[in-house]
């Protein structure tokens, strides 16, 4: 597993998708990527598919290439939302912290700019759409069911249920909700995504489909007919 991507499949990217995604700081490995690519088509693609899928927490845009890829030959499309100011691990003194990636003016974590560059360099500025706020605050204006929503956010236990209470209403009948992150053994990560898996699986409302690495695919149960 490369965290560059250097070793990733050379046909779900183009060349120059390919470059994007390697040049883009940011926090998805190739493997997990390429998994988000196959099922982000699969959904897409599906007789009953609405033609949009859902990201919550772009950063750099660098699993947004991928969902973007699997979207444009599709003609469907990807909306990717974040306030673009960073989790906590972003913040200045903490673990993953990038001191390029601070605007001059504001004094605070701005990954919007780099997120357009690399949306540009994909050939993806047609297919994704950057919604610029809080996952929250983007769910007060939503109303529409998509192809798959991917929870991929700020990883406090507030922000990752709030993400799950929010969005996972909006994954359509036979859609998919995927979660990043989500790590069953606490050594190898933190807690909150793995209980809004547990949560989402609790409920019912979703099935286990797939797992790669971190991410979990759950599919929407079909109403009975
Ligand atoms: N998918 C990215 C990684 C996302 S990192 C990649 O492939 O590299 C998590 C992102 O979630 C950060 O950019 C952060 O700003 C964003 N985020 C955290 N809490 C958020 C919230 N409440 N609303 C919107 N975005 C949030
Ligand atoms: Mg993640």
């Amino acid at each position: 597993m490369s965290a560059t991507g250097a070793d990733a499949p050379a046909t779900l990217l183009s060349e120059t998708q390919q470059r994007a995604f390697d040049e883009a700081p940011g926090f998805m490995p190739v493997d997990e990527a390429a998994a988000l690519h196959t099922v982000a088509t699969e959904y897409l693609s599906a007789p009953d598919a609405v033609g949009f899928g859902v990201e919550i927490g772009t950063y750099c845009g660098k699993s947004t290439v991928w969902l973007g890829a699997a979207a444009a030959p599709l003609g469907a499309l990807v909306v990717t939302i974040d306030h673009h100011r960073g989790s906590e691990e972003h913040q200045p003194g903490w673990e993953y912290h990038d001191t390029d990636l601070v605007d001059p003016h504001t004094g605070t974590l701005d990954t919007s700019a780099r997120f357009r560059r690399t949306m540009f360099d994909a050939g993806l500025e047609q297919t994704v759409i950057g919604m610029l706020t809080a996952s929250t605050t983007a769910a007060q204006v939503w109303g529409k069911p998509a192809d798959f929503v991917f929870i991929d956010g700020g990883h406090s236990s507030e922000a990752a249920q709030a993400d799950l209470a929010a969005w996972a209403p909006w994954v359509r009948p036979g859609g998919a909700l995927l979660i990043h992150d989500v790590f069953p053994d606490p050594a190898d990560g933190g807690r909150p995504p793995f209980e809004i898996y547990e949560k989402a699986l609790a409920s019912g409302e979703f099935t286990e489909v797939g797992a790669h690495g971190s991410l979990r695919v759950l599919q929407r149960v079909r109403p009975a007919a």
